[in-house]
């Protein structure tokens, strides 16, 4: 399947449906071809324009998918439909897929105790799931060549990495030298909601595309990123949007 995608603020998003995503990470699992898949919000696109290095990552990235709501918005005001298409869901429907096709899986990052959590929930979800590999994502960088030589030996097909950003994106990068044939996808706080250390936003707020103010009010440092971000990112893709009709008016003129 061909990529479709369309510049948010000078960053690619891949257009497709949630199903859409799914079949391209698997099709490309199936025929070895690895993979970076980053889940894209707002957050991210302010840092990256602050750091070169997660910038250049985004850009090479294989498959750009709108996580956050924002990027959502910020493609409305571009005239574009496209459905939000949340990493923790995708990461899931990955694994359910990866069980089925009996292909391994590794998973690093989180707390000890949330990553150890995770992998028994996940195990008592998905019978036939093979979990190879999985670690916590408290860790040196003396420490990551180790890591990296353990995945080479387990061989995983799909790698999930919670490190939050930038951090996993930048360890993907390393490891994907080293495994060309694997998927990996960058999930955040992912294993805190699927461990149950941190809940969920209820449907409803998902639906409406506001868990962003669910997860900050249940987890309150979270204002002081969302705060510096997200104003600034509504602002330049307000612009952005305005920039564009002008552009596509005078070329019809
Ligand atoms: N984390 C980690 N190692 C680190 C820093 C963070 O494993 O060195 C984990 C942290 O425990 C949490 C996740 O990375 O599980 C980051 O979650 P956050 O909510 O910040 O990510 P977001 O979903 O906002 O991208």
């Amino acid at each position: 399947m061909a990529r479709k995608t369309e510049k948010v603020l000078g960053y690619d998003v891949d257009l497709m449906t949630f199903d859409e995503a799914v079949s391209f990470v698997i099709d490309k699992i199936g025929k070895e071809e690895g993979l970076q898949i980053v889940t894209i919000n707002p957050e991210m696109i302010e840092l990256a324009n602050k750091n070169k290095v997660f910038s250049n990552i985004i850009k090479n990235a294989d498959l750009i998918v709108p996580d956050g709501s924002g990027i959502k918005l910020a493609l409305k005001l571009k005239g574009i439909k496209q459905e939000q298409i949340p990493g923790i869901d995708l990461a899931k429907e990955l694994l359910d897929s990866c069980s089925f096709m009996g292909y391994p899986v590794a998973l690093i990052g989180a707390r000890e105790h949330v990553i150890e959590t995770t992998v028994k929930r996940l195990r008592a979800e998905f019978k036939n799931l093979d979990i190879c590999y999985y670690r916590n994502g408290y860790f040196t960088i003396q420490k990551e060549n180790e890591i990296i030589e353990k995945l080479k030996e387990t061989e995983p097909k799909l790698v999930l990495v919670a490190l939050g950003a930038p951090k996993q994106e930048i360890f993907i990068q390393k490891c994907r030298k080293e495994l060309p044939a694997a998927a990996f996808i960058g999930v955040g706080g992912t294993f805190d909601v699927w461990s149950g250390e941190v809940e969920r936003a209820p449907e409803f707020f998902r639906v409406m595309g506001w868990e962003w103010i669910y997860r900050t009010y249940k987890q309150p440092s979270r204002l002081k990123r969302i705060y510096k971000t997200l104003p600034l990112f509504l602002f330049k893709a307000i612009i952005d949007s305005v920039k564009n009709k002008n552009h596509s008016a005078l070329k019809e003129n």
